[in-house]
């Protein structure tokens, strides 16, 4: 099975925060590995734009740098590819609060070709760009933006910032992108859901017991502990990431594969979540380990009650999903990079073998990282004399194996979606409403627990967070499944 690379018109991008650490590391790597792929016609554009002085030259420099550092083993290109791929980079001294290296932008604009702005700044930027896009004559129906996260930090920023966008540009020209969508298993999730018919009959209370969702990392806050200490694992990571995965695992289906028909069900879900119970949520902090400092010396309040880690007992609170509870954890210094979502199916209604055979149930987990894949549990005989003893053996399929060389080859997130911008599909995109709903369901839990001035857990570094969290599950007579690579 051949690759099919479709190559797309050519098109201009602006990186806005062209020489920050988001382009260095994910933006343009994945800009040359979509080069490299062949997908980007003669022609094609990318022009950096900072502050920061800079010549062509010495942007086209700065960014080779950043290829060899960051594109790591995931070359797959011809030798000479990093220079071609030069020839298509330009740079513009702009400031986004200023005049400065707007006219010289625009002018270097195509007219009638797709345009794409990267807004890899942050946030309070969001508003100027828009604004000066539009002074200068940029924001026109070819124009698409994108914006990164945090989108906002609670339900009034988000609307301020949803409505400094909307001043300038209309809900289908704006691309919030939420990096775990553009996952190759996210959307096989969704392939997996409603191309077949062997699940979707099962996908409910009725025959689901629940549902676990699970982002661990092994890396502390490092470096972004100023940011993260006003953010915490809840709106970091809950209130996005998470918040996006348990839509796709809920929602109905969609009538079609349609931007807006995808989204219009995932808000159905983020309005169908119910109050969280104070008691049905573990919030913990990360203690010091020998040579690595603990998440209280990772941020300025020596005080901080910000959470590293947080496991939520969850109800979506619809027909479908009535008594079945959604279990979702993160955090960050746990025992492995892992993320995954197990939907964990019912046991058979009566046993017709020994007592002793134990108990069994079907899991279905879909692996996003490491090792993208999907995997069904089943039960079986175990092989051989001596009875009828039942074993669960995986249905194991790793896209690696199951497609060969072609799956290797998957684009990553970045590149994907980055590419779903200039082909103008935004259903990988969270659209405003959703953004807003989901915050809306966020602050009252994040004010309850700010109110009461809320301690987060201690635990330790290597673990899977604190105890409490286990017990989350034990008392409600289930487990969590092992944090492992
Ligand atoms: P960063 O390293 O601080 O880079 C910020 C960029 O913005 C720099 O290129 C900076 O260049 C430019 N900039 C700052 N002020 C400007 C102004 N007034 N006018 C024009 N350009 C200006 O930040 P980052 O880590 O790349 O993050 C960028 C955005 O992505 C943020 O919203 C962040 O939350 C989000 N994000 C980052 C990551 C990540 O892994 N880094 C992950 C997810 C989301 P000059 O100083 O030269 O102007």
């Amino acid at each position: 099975m051949a690759s099919r690379i479709i190559p797309v018109d050519p098109f201009d991008l602006v990186v806005f925060g062209g020489t920050g650490d988001l382009a260095r590391r994910k933006i343009l790597p994945a800009l040359f590995r979509r080069f490299c792929a062949g997908q980007m016609e003669e022609g094609t554009r990318i022009i950096g734009a900072a502050r920061s002085d800079m010549d062509d030259a010495e942007y086209r420099a700065f960014v080779a740098e950043a290829l060899i550092e960051f594109n790591g083993d995931h070359s797959g290109c011809e030798p000479g590819t990093i220079t071609r791929f030069q020839q298509i980079l330009s740079y513009v001294t702009l400031d986004a609060r200023g005049d400065k290296g707007w006219g010289e932008l625009a002018a270097k604009m195509h007219p009638g070709r797709v345009r794409a702005f990267y807004f890899s700044v942050g946030p309070s930027l969001f508003g100027d760009l828009a604004l000066r896009l539009h002074q200068h004559g940029m924001a026109d129906h070819d124009t698409r933006i994108v914006v990164e996260k945090p989108f906002g930090r609670d339900l009034a920023s988000a609307r301020a910032l949803n409505k400094a966008l909307a001043d300038h540009f209309d809900e289908s020209q704006i691309y919030r992108i939420d990096h775990y969508l553009g996952k190759e298993t996210v959307q096989n999730l969704m392939a997996l859901r409603f191309g077949n018919m062997l699940f979707e009959p099962l996908w409910n209370s009725h025959y689901v017991d629940h549902i676990q969702i699970t982002v661990a990392e092994t890396v502390g806050v490092g470096g972004r502990g100023d940011y993260y200490d006003r953010a915490g694992a809840m709106r970091d990571m809950v209130q996005n990431h998470l918040m996006q995965l348990l839509c796709l695992i809920a929602m109905e289906p969609p009538a079609k594969f349609d931007p807006d028909a995808v989204r219009d069900e995932k808000l159905k879900v983020i309005r169908a979540l119910g109050e969280v119970d104070p008691a049905q949520i573990v919030r913990g902090q990360y203690l010091e380990d020998e040579d690595k400092p603990g998440y209280l010396e990772h941020v300025e309040n020596p005080k901080s009650l910000t959470e590293s880690f947080i496991a939520l007992k969850l109800h979506v609170i619809n027909w479908r999903w009535a008594g079945t509870p959604f279990y979702v954890r993160t955090g960050k210094r746990l025992k492995a990079r892992t993320s995954e979502i197990a939907v964990v199916f019912k046991e058979a209604p009566h046993n017709i073998f020994d007592q002793d055979s134990g108990r069994h149930r079907n899991i279905l987990t879909i692996r996003l990282q490491p090792n993208e894949g999907i995997d069904l549990d089943v039960t079986i005989k175990e092989p051989g004399p001596g009875g009828m003893r039942l074993v669960d053996v995986p249905l194991d399929m790793t896209f690696t194996e199951a497609l060969g060389p072609d799956a290797e080859d998957v684009p990553d997130a970045y590149e994907r979606l980055i590419m779903d911008v200039v082909r103008g599909n935004q259903t990988l995109f969270m659209r405003g409403d959703e953004v807003e709903a989901a915050w809306a369901w966020t602050d009252p839990i994040v004010a309850a627990w700010e109110e009461r001035e809320d301690k987060p857990l201690s635990y330790e570094t290597g673990s899977s967070g604190p105890d409490e969290a286990l017990a989350l599950m034990h008392k409600d007579g289930r487990k969590w499944r092992d944090i492992r690579a």
